[in-house]
């Protein structure tokens, strides 16, 4: 007899990860050294082009339901000292990287990456022109906290040729944004929307939450019913991950009844209906997007991919990392920088770049790497492109039973009843998580 979407969402309602990566940073090690560091960049092309990410990790208040990696600071000297230690970081990385190598994107993230004053993301983008090759292809992207940005701030932007911000929304009642500690209004979203456009920066992404406290399906539509009067480019819909044994400020969020899983899952597909309604394409589990954006263009033509940031159309096979924390990807290698903030300046000021632990990749974990990729960006995968995968039949078939997947000789297909349980589907694939059994990961729905 088939599951209710109840019964199924207690079924699967089980920690899984995200898979912005495989492996997941759980299987990072730490015996990297900082020379095999060093042969990574050295032996990059010249002529193909990287992604960087910049990791800022200073907010200026702390919202409750936060999961990132950052710290709540009340004036510029730690950012402007943190900036300056990131800029020694470059000039240690760049001593090893082939002359000029081009940039196909610079990611800013956070944290707020907009708290920092815009010289110094001017000195930033500086310092990386010493090292890559910006061209006017160069897309410059920025997460920004509306509550920390000014008109100055937005032209300041326009003139580093920002390209992209994606601004931190998540809800717009006021009861939700007191519970979490997130008090913004809708009207200053609004006029930044303006200013943005004005500053001729017209990627404008909205980031949403559903399974906040204090959020109905009620005020979710009024939510999503504000944010596309404002027409952003993407909206990204964040299922809240209470994970309250890694990030501990979450537990105030235990103050409030937090949405039951069944609540979520209908959240969820509210957003949906609600969205594709106003002409966005969905865009793999939690994204959507206007189809004249990039985003929607590279899954029309099957090229979307999956990255740390989530889904992302950015086709470098490079991605270098600089900062607290910050993961580079190479050729089959994960890097990441120290994640505490004081070893990382030691490192740095010892003139050691700051790498901590990261994951070489076997043969194996490649395949299976593109083919949870596949799984979370097409929904499909086709099994006679991966020989070497056996398929696993014990996982799979319980999930066609419910309705999750179709299997057929050659492929296996995540249904739309299965979308919202594809990680899940992913999981089947991940040799790693029967070892680490005792990983908590947040649930997955
Ligand atoms: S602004 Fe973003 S990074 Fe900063 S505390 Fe809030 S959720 Fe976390």
């Amino acid at each position: 007899m088939k599951k209710t979407p109840e019964e199924l969402i207690s079924s699967y309602d089980t920690p899984v990860p995200r898979y912005t990566s495989f492996p997941t940073a759980v299987q990072f090690t730490a015996d990297i050294p900082q020379s095999f560091y060093h042969k990574q960049l050295g032996v990059l092309l010249g002529d193909e082009p990287v992604s960087i990410y910049i990791h800022i990790p200073f907010c200026h208040s702390l919202c409750h339901y936060c999961g990132c990696h950052t710290k709540v600071v009340h004036n510029a000297t730690p950012i402007e000292n943190y900036i300056k230690s990131l800029l020694a970081e470059i000039d240690l990385a760049g001593q090893h990287l082939p002359n000029k190598i081009p940039v196909a994107r610079v990611h800013f993230g956070g944290g707020s990456p907009n708290y920092a004053h815009s010289k110094e993301i001017n000195k930033i983008l500086d310092r990386l022109a010493k090292y890559f090759s910006f061209s006017n292809k160069t897309e410059i992207d920025i997460e920004c906290d509306p509550r920390q940005l000014s008109s100055e701030k937005i032209t300041d932007y326009g003139r580093l040729k920002v390209s992209r911000v994606s601004l931190g929304v998540q809800d717009f009642n006021v009861d939700v944004q007191q519970a979490v500690n997130r008090v913004q209004s809708f009207e200053l979203i609004k006029e930044q929307v303006q200013l943005f456009r004005t500053a001729n920066i017209k990627h404008i992404n909205f980031d949403l939450m559903v399974g906040l406290p204090k959020q109905t399906l009620k005020t979710l539509e009024e939510t999503f019913t504000k944010a596309l009067s404002l027409q952003p480019s993407r909206i990204a819909v964040f299922p809240y991950a209470h994970v309250p044994w890694m990030k501990k400020h979450q537990k105030l969020l235990e103050a409030y009844p937090l949405p039951s899983p069944n609540l979520r899952f209908k959240m969820t597909e509210l957003a949906h209906n609600v969205i594709t309604k106003a002409g966005y394409k969905s865009i793999g589990m939690d994204h959507y997007a206007l189809p004249t954006d990039s985003l929607a263009k590279a899954q029309k033509i099957g090229k979307l991919k999956r990255n740390f940031q989530g889904y992302t159309d950015d086709m470098a096979q490079t991605m270098i990392g600089f900062g607290v924390s910050a993961i580079s990807q190479f050729d089959g290698v994960y890097i990441q920088n120290k994640t505490d903030s004081i070893a990382y300046r030691k490192d740095i000021t010892e003139n050691k770049n700051p790498i901590e632990r990261g994951c070489i990749l076997s043969e194996d974990d490649k395949i299976r790497r593109m083919l949870i990729e596949q799984l979370l960006c097409k929904f499909s995968v086709y099994l006679p492109d991966f020989p070497t995968i056996d398929v696993p039949k014990t996982k799979l078939e319980p999930l066609q039973e419910d309705g999750i997947v179709k299997l057929t000789p050659t492929d296996v297909i995540i249904t739309e009843l299965g979308k919202p349980f594809a990680r899940i589907v992913a999981a089947s694939f991940d040799p790693y998580l029967r070892v680490d059994k005792g990983t908590r990961h947040a649930k997955a729905i």
